[in-house]
């Protein structure tokens, strides 16, 4: 029986598993061995000693090993009230402490617990143990009963995994179910990815990663399968770029006249890092090979100016060049800014959005000319011909396969795509090592400084005040609300109910309104109004977020502001300061939770958007980068894109030369 389950097993094969346990593991997405073997436990328990009760002071979490001697209800709130305060309190005798130690663990509203547990039953607990009332205890420990009369050898004597049960599965039920797995897994599954540590067979190595031996085994395995990860993915990305590569590109730039002519019409000079991005563009485009190539710049820096000279080298050399960009605001922001820019210059530009969708083939006569649109570019014949070089604005709203669309044809134009905020390193080599990078440091200069500050919903009135002022000054203002679009949600009011208020706080002032669920063209009017400095307020949900550029805007409100991810901020805060003047961000928020205060005041002291992402990516995880699976790589399940960055740039290395040696990865 034993030795006969492979990785790629589905897990109906293991008779093990019952069927509500396997409905379970299939509702949480597993279908095979691979899954539930690559689940990785969220911390380890080492049973064979436990900690003690009297080495308790430092505040860390410990593993305690007791026999209940008594649990029942305790606290105020009597019994006719609501049971407010009232708790489920268990007494334990750690019978390893000198003087069989006692101790107790409280739960709240979990009137579940008093049922399970009776005086005389051995239980494993783990949690800190903090003061309550008097003494310490420890409250809502994780909890283990250890089952007298069962075999217990799974469980005890050992380093356990321990699993978050998020599949409503029992721990000690699913370390049975993973135990039984790797009793039965085949001694030479099939490698699951490239074999790249040597010596440690792939069955060996998954039982440390589960019940190691030591710390020092759970630690190299786990090292192990990072590295093999890593290096699957990087072996993805290494090879999509070779086939990018290997497509006979097209030279798309000539000359750079038009380029020279448009920065002396403009009425300031182009940055050193702009120039330096676009001398690395316009070298990729000269040359007969296709450009994949990623521009990276916080909020601000200007990374507009330089697709639209990336657009001219096309168009000068009798290409047509496409810029696609997330909303429809976006879109008409960067096409009437290009209109504007290009007057003189005698280059055509065309919008295309679904709106504009039915307007007939854009043709540019044989010349080249530029198009500026959304996701209706994908579709239908809004892509003019001769396209010489595609630009995604705000790269990260789109999937790749997005990208792909637009791309792929006959002659495969160059590539440049652009983030939003910056990304850190580990994130960059991931998602885009197929992609050279630019990178846009510095700001342009004569801009005033942006302050940002936390305020509570006390402050309103100074708050209104000093809106008030700057409002006198001429200058404008967003309101940002994380409420939903337009309807009366549960948890709170609909951003109409902030306009509302907002107008009643500012009697005289043109209020206006946007959010995502209004028709197009009126997002458009309202847009046009607060540009056109017609409206002096523009209350809004989260839709102003990317790319929007009024520069007299000098103010920007977001209530709410711990609902929002610091990168997210950060791009909202982007929205102002891109005038003369000075500006502030201010952030609205009552929630007095420490970690979310760390978190705003970490935005307030910091205006580097590779810190904020760095500082997002620590807390939060990648999941504020990425929508789900967008990337279209392998995902990650034991690397981890804080701690590994050195496996990462390890497998990097290991990646190019492998597929140096082999280009068609033809050699598992
Ligand atoms: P982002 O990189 O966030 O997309 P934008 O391209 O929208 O930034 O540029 C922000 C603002 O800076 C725009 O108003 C743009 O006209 C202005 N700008 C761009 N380059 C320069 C420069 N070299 N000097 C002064 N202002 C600039
Ligand atoms: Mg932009």
């Amino acid at each position: 029986m034993a030795g006969n389950l492979l990785l790629t097993s589905p897990l109906e094969a293991c008779s093990f598993i019952r069927p509500k346990e396997l409905a379970a593991m299939q509702a949480a997405g597993m279908a095979a061995v691979r899954d539930l073997l690559f689940m990785l436990p969220r911390r380890y328990e080492d049973r064979r000693m436990f900690d003690r009760y009297d080495s308790l002071s430092s505040g860390a979490p410990v593993c305690l090993r007791g026999r209940v001697v008594d649990v029942g209800w305790k606290g105020w709130g009597g019994k006719g009230g609501k049971g407010r305060g009232r708790y489920v309190e268990a007494v334990l005798e750690d019978e390893q402490s000198l003087g069989n130690a006692r101790f107790s663990c409280l739960w709240f509203s979990m009137p579940g617990i008093a049922r399970m547990l009776c005086a005389g039953q051995e239980m494993i607990v783990y949690g800190r143990m903090k003061p309550y009332g008097k003494k310490l205890s420890m409250v809502h420990p994780d909890f283990e009963l250890i089952r007298e009369g069962e075999d217990n050898s799974i469980h005890l004597n050992r380093i356990v995994p321990v699993y978050s049960g998020r599949m409503g599965i029992p721990v000690r039920r699913l370390r049975e179910i993973v135990w039984e797995a790797l009793e039965q897994l085949s001694p030479e599954p099939e490698p699951e990815i490239y074999e790249f540590v040597p010596g440690v067979p792939c069955k060996t190595a998954l039982r440390d990663l589960h019940f190691p031996g030591s710390a020092e085994a759970r630690d190299k395995t786990r090292r192990r399968f990072a590295l093999e990860e890593c290096l699957a993915q990087q072996l993805n990305v290494a090879y999509r770029r070779r086939r990018a590569e290997a497509v006979p590109g097209m030279q798309t730039a000539g000359s750079s006249l038009l380029v020279r002519d448009l920065a002396a019409s403009l009425p300031f000079e182009l940055t050193e890092a702009q120039k330096r991005c676009v001398r690395e563009i316009y070298r990729d485009m000269k040359a007969p090979r296709s450009m994949n190539r990623l521009l990276q710049g916080d909020v601000g820096s200007g990374k507009t100016l330089v697709a639209l000279c990336a657009m001219l080298l096309a168009v000068e050399h009798g290409y047509s060049a496409v810029m696609m960009a997330p909303t429809q605001i976006l879109a008409e922001q960067h096409y009437l800014k290009f209109r504007q820019m290009l007057d003189k210059l005698d280059v055509p530009v065309s919008l295309v959005t679904a709106e504009r969708k039915e307007e007939s083939h854009i043709s540019f006569g044989g010349q080249g000319g530029i198009v500026v649109g959304t996701h209706a570019l994908l579709y239908g014949k809004n892509v003019p011909e001769r396209l010489g070089l595609v630009v995604i604005d705000e790269q990260h709203k789109f999937g790749v396969n997005q990208r792909e669309k637009l791309i792929a044809r006959e002659e495969r134009p160059d590539v440049l795509v652009m983030t939003a905020t910056p990304i850190p390193r580990t994130l960059t080599l991931t998602f885009y090592g197929d992609l050279d990078v630019s990178i846009l440091d510095g700001m342009p200069g004569g801009r005033g400084k942006v302050v940002t500050a936390i305020r509570t919903a006390k402050d309103r009135e100074k708050v209104v005040k000093f809106v008030r002022d700057q409002l006198e000054e001429g200058r404008q203002i967003y309101v940002v609300s994380p409420l939903i679009d337009g309807e009366e949600s549960r948890k709170g009011k609909a951003v109409t109910k902030e306009l509302d208020e907002w107008k009643a706080l500012l009697p005289h002032v043109d209020v206006g309104l946007l959010h995502g669920r209004m028709p197009a063209e009126e997002k458009e009017a309202v847009m046009k109004d607060f540009r056109d400095n017609r409206t002096s307020v523009l209350v809004s949900t989260t839709v102003v977020e990317v790319g929007v550029d009024v520069p007299n805007a000098t103010v920007m409100v977001i209530e709410s502001a711990e609902r929002f991810g610091l990168s997210q901020l950060h791009q909202l805060r982007g929205r102002v300061g891109r005038g003369a003047a000075d500006s502030c961000c201010i952030l609205i928020s009552d929630n007095g939770n420490d970690a979310v205060r760390e978190r705003l005041q970490f935005l307030c002291r910091t205006s580097d958007g590779f810190a904020v992402a760095k500082y997002d990516l620590e807390t939060r995880g990648p999941g504020d980068f990425f929508g789900s699976a967008q990337h279209g790589l392998p995902t990650l399940r034991v690397a981890d894109l804080v701690q590994d960055t050195r496996t990462l740039r390890v497998a990097q290395d290991e990646a190019k030369a492998l597929l140096a040696k082999d280009p068609n990865l033809i050699d598992p």
